[in-house]
């Protein structure tokens, strides 16, 4: 029993971590696939640089940027230029030049984010991205101190694992795995990467229709992502674009057959 509740902590951090990343960064801010109501928009962009410790215009940006040329030269982390390995490092050098860029007005990053109407983060503004990052080790040590270690280590690796998930789907998403489409980049969908990672390992899926809030195309592929999606829809934080949505694998083969 002693193991669950460290555990329990991990899930939960993890948990709010990645409803901020494949929601709020990628399916909202980065393709506008579901629109934030007004609150929603503003409690988001006041919590999750101190939350991730990733600037929510930067981030967008370079994912922009992985769409424009994915697995092409310029794309900012593919394994095809970096190796499935060498994405781990290649994705963090990208963050930085992308948040750089943006300081610096460079008008490739500039183009990528015209619509998106709101600054930098002042964190980064003000060269206080490690903030956020000493916060967290600060509550981490405290919960290490006040409950016992493994507490301490599961919401640091909870909170924190931007780093690892993003290198799972960004490398091993464009490797290894099926694909549904065909696409001019190597995107692909590993299943067990769309169960961990609330559905972000669909990245052949989500590169064939970039605008759809929904990852899943078979009925068999994890999505959690969009499952939270439809659940802050039901509660009126945020509205999914119907519009955009892929069609289901069964009604697309219905239409071919
Ligand atoms: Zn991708
Ligand atoms: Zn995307």
């Amino acid at each position: 029993m002693a193991a669950l509740a460290p555990l329990a902590l991990f899930a939960a951090a993890y948990g709010v971590h990645l409803a901020y990343i494949t929601v709020f960064y990628h399916r909202a801010l980065a393709h506008r696939a579901v629109r934030l109501q007004p609150a929603t928009l503003r409690f988001a962009l006041a919590t999750a640089n101190w939350v991730t410790g990733l600037d929510p215009k930067a981030w967008a940006c370079m994912h922009r940027m992985h769409h424009a040329f994915s697995d092409g030269p310029e794309d900012p982390h593919s394994p095809a230029r970096a190796g499935v390995l060498g994405v781990l490092v290649a994705q963090l050098r990208a963050y930085e030049r992308t948040l750089f860029g943006l300081l610096s007005r460079h008008p490739a990053c500039l183009r990528q984010v015209e619509d998106l109407d709101f600054p930098v983060h002042w964190l980064n503004r003000r060269g206080l991205w490690w903030l956020p990052y000493a916060l967290h080790t600060a509550v981490a040590a405290a919960l290490a101190a006040f409950l016992r270690w493994p507490y301490g280590l599961a919401y640091f690796l909870g909170l924190m694992s931007h780093p690892i998930e993003g290198w799972v789907v960004n490398s091993v998403g464009h490797a290894f795995g099926p694909r549904n489409f065909e696409t001019p980049d190597n995107s692909r969908n590993p299943w067990l990467a769309a169960l961990l990672i609330g559905g972000e390992g669909l990245q052949n899926n989500h590169h064939r229709y970039p605008r759809s809030a929904r990852f899943a195309y078979r009925r068999w592929e994890p999505d959690a992502g969009f499952l939270l999606c439809l659940v802050l829809e039901r509660v009126g934080a945020l509205a999914i674009d119907r519009d955009h949505l892929m069609p289901r694998a069964a009604a697309a083969e219905r239409v071919q057959a």
